[in-house]
């Protein structure tokens, strides 16, 4: 037992705690729970917890079900909306063993993510990185079933009275705070009923856990509003959709920003052009990751403030990448905009970093940034500024993945095998399906 996970037992006689949920996250992102009796945690940490892999998307064949759930004490947090008269609950996000091997478990995305940060080390750096979340509230109907009426009917920063979401989000910040978030701002987003709450830049690895409790966090306290929270990509046509924005940056060994050169015109180093050049390069693939939904295509679109073509810009939101203003050289980072919060963050994180990471290793050079809104390009000026297109469906965007050797190797063959079977299914049966659409569009006309 080490002190951290001592700390953790001291903590849960202290606050009496019943019931700890072991968490775990799937293939496709899901967080999965594995709920103990609180007496359990010593066991836990010295021994992990057995549990049936084979019911779990995507991680095992039948006949190599057992796997071993040992729980990460950093990861300690009281789950804030139980009632103490149930009992109070905590949880731990927890690594994934094979029992037979022993080993950690390739099917494991957090795994996955930190093979991406040894990576990230052997070459000297450390990871940073923040997502932003932004997600939609829906009225329920008489069901408690999600509806797709928003909850208000504000815009961009816009405050009470119309801003009826105030108090949910309040609340939610609330929440998220009690599980140990730093919320560093939140406000009402572009589209009616859309919010976004950012919180505060963290190591790699924590800030994909937080976001996996972050979903979790909302959508409950959400609906004890009786609203439901969605992070659908496109819940809604013709205004914007939600998107994850990932800011991310590498720190060297003594705790300096490798990505800010104050001589530079933009802030940004040559390390951290490669890194964002390496992004560019394999950007097509990443797409499959961090837009892993046939909805997903349906945000990325031009228009609404989601990426569409690859290119960066220190300006415009049209870009694929952005390089946000930095007030100190800490804050240099780039700004990945095509994430949406569908999407799996650890596998998201880790081929960002595998990405950038590669192009640090061939020392690519980053293209001339682009100024104009690239919404307003048409072809031929794309084809002068050589800007590609991402994946325009799931479909292209998986293809992308399955010829992109560095991003799959990255992922592991379990997960990639796993992740295109899946998402090939998913699209095929987009594909076969009639929708409102076609019905609205042709029923009467032909
Ligand atoms: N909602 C937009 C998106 O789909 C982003 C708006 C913003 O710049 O925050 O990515
Ligand atoms: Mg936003
Ligand atoms: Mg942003």
């Amino acid at each position: 037992i080490t002190e951290t996970e001592q700390a953790v037992l001291d903590e849960i006689d202290e606050k009496e705690i019943d019931f700890l949920r072991l968490q775990f996250t799937d293939i496709l992102g899901t967080v999965k729970n594995v709920s103990v009796p609180a007496r359990q945690a010593e066991k836990a940490f010295t021994d992990g917890i057995y549990f049936d892999g084979s019911s779990i998307e995507g991680f095992v064949r039948i006949q190599e079900s057992d796997m071993r759930l040992v729980p990460d004490p950093d990861t300690f947090a009281v789950l804030p909306w139980r009632n103490r008269e149930d009992g109070s609950s905590a949880r731990m996000i927890c690594d994934v063993y094979n029992t037979s091997t022993g080993e950690p478990f390739e099917g494991d995305p957090r795994y996955v993510l930190k093979q991406a940060l040894d990576r990230a080390h052997e070459m000297g750096y450390t990871v940073n990185a923040a997502p932003e979340p932004e997600f939609f509230l829906f009225e329920e109907d008489e069901d408690g079933r999600a509806t797709t009426t928003t909850n208000d009917a504000g815009g961009y920063f816009d405050l009470a009275p119309k801003d009826l979401a105030s108090d949910v989000r309040r609340d939610i910040i609330y929440g998220l705070e009690n599980m140990g978030f730093e919320v560093e701002a939140s406000h009402h987003e572009v589209a009616e009923g859309q919010h976004e709450i950012n919180f505060e830049y963290d190591d790699a690895l924590t800030t994909a856990d937080n976001v996996g409790t972050f979903r979790t966090v909302v959508r409950a306290i959400a609906a004890q509003h009786d609203y439901h929270a969605t992070f659908m990509p496109k819940p809604i046509p013709k205004i914007n959709g939600s998107g994850m924005h990932t800011h991310i940056s590498l720190f060297t060994e003594d705790g300096e920003n490798a990505f800010h050169d104050g001589d530079d015109e933009f802030d940004l180093s040559a390390t951290a052009k490669s890194f964002l050049a390496g992004i560019l390069e394999h950007a097509p693939a990443i797409t499959a990751i961090a837009n892993p939904t046939v909805n997903s295509y349906k945000r990325l679109v031009p228009g609404y403030e989601a990426p569409v073509y690859v290119a960066w810009s220190d300006r415009n939101r049209s870009a694929l990448i952005r390089k946000p203003a930095a007030r100190v050289p800490a804050a240099s980072r780039i700004e990945l905009r095509s994430p949406d919060p569908s999407c799996n963050p650890y596998l998201a994180i880790a081929v960002m970093i595998h990405a950038g990471l590669d192009g640090i290793e061939q020392d690519l050079e980053a293209p001339d940034p682009v100024r104009d809104n690239i919404y307003e390009f048409d072809e031929a000026k794309r084809d002068e500024h050589g800007i590609d297109t991402l994946p325009a469906n799931l479909g292209e965007a998986v293809d992308a993945l399955e010829e992109d050797d560095a991003i799959t190797s990255a992922l592991g063959d379990h997960i990639t095998s796993k992740f295109i079977e899946a998402k090939r299914q998913e699209f095929e049966e987009y594909l076969i399906d009639v929708s409102e659409w076609e019905l609205d569009r042709y029923l009467e006309t032909f």
